[in-house]
């Protein structure tokens, strides 16, 4: 079965034909202010795109002479161009899942919010769950939380779960508390509540962990609902000026990226792909990649394989970051290594082997004690197996023993990170970590200062697809709820430009693409954002604000702003 999807895909990336063509200009952008992450020509004026790749960077009067009778010319009005964004680390079908439910977010009564629900319904086939919804009870008065009631009988036979924007709680309609067998006797989950009306009998409303009781009797999206998640994931992508991505299994046990994948050949073989994916399949199938002979990074321009994703431990919101002192609130707790590493001998073996056949390897760590294993571990692959171009990579980096800080550099490790975590996180992380460990976490400056390369990206959904929102948690770490204007741990900060390097030459190294695209050069692949400000020259706080004008990606403007 595995294997079977495994030789059609190959099969399909081997059939992408290559692109380039000389010839004149098709596509001119003057008058702008061109960030080229090119060391040669760090700034330009204009830019002349022949197709797919850049065909020349310069002044106005050099490019404008590219010029042809079939040119379109784009006059940028002074705006600042930047490569385009890539984002090293997304769940791109979930998130875009995330995006096609009932569109309640700006519901402003519960007789709004019921007749959103009702309408919606009717669009949907038979059985099919009703999903997302993003509402928010503060915007109507009172504002009381929506029951089951609300909804059922506008709801038919659809099963809903549907989420407060917030994410910590959701309303499920009587259907779907029937399909979990959620009811009076149902006792509260740790670290969650169902909400009870005064007999005792749940109101529809599950808080945190309780979600995960109907969570788990939703089944994946159906066909139609996956294409339309996908679609939504590159409009998304493209609002944000965001041209590749690279696309993680989301758990050791992801039996859903067969499917996954399966969905991103079908769009760039029906020539619909409007973002270039690096895909990362769970490390568990690494045996099967090797068999077959695929080597980082196989593929084309558009889709490309050759990643394996492990994880080393969970995360610290939920006090499973693997930590080599206990939790500051909780003495007794110290985190949790992953089932990944519970044998750590086999782990290494298949490290070993998919390293040797010439793979990328990709692992989770956020604890200091996951960290430091999976570097040991790099380290040993170093000392056993010689130097190699392996672009080994931890995903998150999140809390480090200073200790390690050079230990990226020295054993070229790279460093992908999610800034958006830290301004979210950085609301309540002192709790669990103490005064002292805050100062190693998401410790950017460190990391740069001791050579490491930084890659960047969102874990969307978990954070916005948003690269800007990005560079702006980088450059200013002012967390979420405002209390922190000078920043939190303010001396991790980095620059604008630092930000900028690591969304995009920083994930393109990270997924052995920096020849190809990353930066605005001859012969580089055409993909380019236009911003609203120039976050070069206004206050980082600023940027916040900015907004995407123009997206192009393959040469073709995919995204304007109205
Ligand atoms: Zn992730």
């Amino acid at each position: 079965m595995k294997r079977s999807w495994l030789f059609s895909t190959i099969l399909a990336l081997g059939a992408v034909a290559s692109a380039a063509s000389a010839g004149e200009a098709t596509l001119i952008l003057t008058n702008g202010k061109v960030w080229t992450e090119n060391p040669v020509q760090p700034e330009a004026q204009a830019v002349a795109l022949d197709g797919t790749t850049i065909l020349a960077v310069g002044d106005d009067a050099s490019i404008k002479k590219l010029a042809g009778a079939g040119t379109q010319t784009i006059d940028l009005k002074g705006k600042r161009v930047l490569p385009g964004f890539n984002d090293a680390h997304v769940h791109f079908l979930d998130g875009g899942g995330s995006l096609i439910g009932v569109p309640l977010g700006d519901a402003n009564s519960q007789a709004d919010f019921k007749e959103r629900v009702a309408k919606f319904a009717k669009t949907l086939p038979k059985g099919a769950w009703l999903r997302n919804g993003n509402w928010d009870h503060q915007r109507w008065t009172p504002a009381v939380l929506p029951n089951h009631q609300l909804i059922d009988e506008v709801s038919g036979d659809h099963p809903a779960l549907l989420w407060r924007l917030d994410g910590h709680m959701a309303l499920a309609n009587a259907l779907a508390l029937k399909l979990a067998g959620v009811d009076k006797n149902t006792k509260d989950v740790p670290g969650g509540e169902i909400e009870r009306d005064k007999d005792g009998n749940p109101t529809g409303i599950l808080k945190d962990a309780a979600t995960d009781l109907v969570e788990r009797v939703m089944p994946p999206l159906t066909p139609v609902e996956q294409d339309l998640a996908m679609e939504a994931a590159m409009k998304e992508a493209a609002s944000h000026g965001v041209t590749s991505v690279q696309n993680m299994a989301d758990t050791s046990e992801d039996r859903n990226q067969a499917n996954i994948f399966r969905e991103f050949e079908k769009m760039e073989r029906t020539g619909k792909l409007t973002v270039r994916v690096y895909e990362a399949l769970s490390i568990r199938d690494w045996k099967t990649l090797t068999d077959t002979g695929v080597v980082a990074p196989f593929g084309g321009p558009h889709l490309r394989l050759g990643n394996l994703k492990a994880f080393a431990d969970g995360a610290i919101g939920s006090a499973t970051a693997w930590m080599m002192a206990p939790f500051s609130d909780n003495p007794t707790n110290s985190g949790l290594a992953s089932p990944d590493l519970l044998d750590s001998e086999h782990f290494y073996q298949s490290m070993q082997g998919a390293d040797k056949a010439g793979l990328q390897i990709t692992i989770h760590a956020i604890g200091d004690r996951a960290n430091k294993t999976i570097l040991d571990l790099y380290e040993r692959l170093l000392k056993e197996d010689g130097p190699a171009d392996r672009r080994a990579r931890i995903e998150h980096v999140q809390h480090l023993d200073p200790a390690d800080y050079p230990r990226f550099a020295k054993l070229g490790v790279i460093a992908s990170m999610q800034p958006y975590h830290a301004i979210d996180d950085g609301r309540w992380a002192e709790r669990p970590l103490g005064p002292v460990r805050i100062k190693s976490s998401y410790a950017w400056k460190s990391l740069l200062d001791a050579g490491a390369t930084l890659a960047f990206g969102s874990d969307w959904p978990v954070a916005p697809l948003d690269p800007v929102m990005g560079i702006y948690a980088a450059a200013t770490r002012r967390t979420l709820d405002g209390k922190t204007p000078n920043g939190w741990v303010p001396e991790q900060k980095i620059t604008v430009a630092q930000a900028v390097h690591a969304y995009t030459v920083g994930s393109a190294f990270a997924e052995h693409q920096e020849t190809v695209k990353g930066s605005i050069a001859p012969g580089k692949l055409a993909d380019l954002v236009v911003l609203s400000d120039d976050i070069f020259a206004i206050p980082p706080a600023a940027i916040e604000k900015t907004k995407v004008e123009m997206t192009i990606f393959d040469g073709k403007v995919i995204y304007q702003r109205k």
